[in-house]
């Protein structure tokens, strides 16, 4: 009689050891989406972006505003990539667009100024 309970218990007590041990080994990282994208974490999720910058490229990235090539708003793919076109710190949203906005300068700079002028008439509103 108390071997056969201590037989049962012991079964249990490895069956339930068992069952912890399979289901601690490091939970495989579970495929989040890399970021549910709620429409009102854009601006908190661009202030972390600029936040990245130093205050001096902060201030540029904030005048252009833009992407220099999509015209998307800057932060909203990461931390806007500064670049030097023709020696004028210029900012685009990602990295497929540095090879662009290198590939043309002339053009890059003149859509740079026309995103400032944008910026700065949007401010004086
Ligand atoms: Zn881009």
């Amino acid at each position: 009689m108390k071997s056969a309970f201590q037989i049962v218990a012991g079964v249990a007590l490895f069956a339930l050891f068992q069952a912890g041990c399979s289901d601690s080994p490091k939970e495989a990282p579970s495929t989040k989406p890399p970021s549910t994208s709620q429409v009102d974490n854009d601006a908190a999720e661009r202030e972390a972006a600029f936040a990245k910058l130093s205050s001096e490229d902060r201030n540029l990235a904030e005048e252009q505003g833009f992407c220099a090539v999509t015209s998307e708003p800057l932060g909203s793919m990461g931390p806007p990539l500064k670049l030097l076109v023709n020696d004028t710190a210029v900012f685009v949203c990602c990295k497929g667009c540095e090879k662009k906005a290198l590939a043309n300068p002339d053009k890059t700079l003149a859509k740079v100024a026309e995103l400032q002028t944008k910026v700065k008439s949007n401010r004086g509103h």
